[in-house]
């Protein structure tokens, strides 16, 4: 919102409110301002004194932590790919090897299915979900 200082031909100096410079001279051409006191339409700007930004950018700062969240759920996917192993969609097998000690614990990801997670559940065998970004790797 900017604030104008107005003066209509009568010498009488009032406020007006308006979005921007634009709206203003739309409404002083169309004549939809009038003075306060004698109802001209006939107004003139006098150097303001004053100019008000209500609305300020405050979008900003979302912005910028919506990137870091998308960075940082660039870094876990990178992670979880360098330092697990991907058994694909036989995750649950292997979760349950290792659980009864058939191989050895070590980090891996892949795909399982609903049962296989309630399986998984049931047994007592704690794993994470995470949303995968690209390729659901189901083949492995
Ligand atoms: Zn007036």
């Amino acid at each position: 919102m900017i604030a104008y200082d107005l003066q209509c031909v009568n010498g009488h100096s009032f406020e007006g409110w308006f979005e921007d410079e634009n709206t203003f001279k739309d409404q002083e051409k169309k004549g939809l301002i009038a003075c306060p006191v004698c109802d001209m339409t006939a107004v003139t700007r006098i150097p303001s004194t004053f100019a008000i930004k209500s609305s300020a950018r405050s979008s900003l700062s979302s912005e910028s932590t919506a990137a870091q969240m998308e960075e940082l759920s660039l870094r876990i996917t990178d992670f979880i790919e360098k330092n697990f192993d991907n058994v694909g969609c036989e995750f649950a097998k292997e979760a349950l090897k290792m659980h009864y000690g058939v191989t050895e614990q070590r980090n891996i990801r892949g795909t399982s299915s609903p049962e296989e997670e309630k399986t998984l559940k049931e047994v007592g065998i704690e794993f994470i979900k995470i949303p995968i970004p690209t390729n659901p790797e189901s083949d492995a």
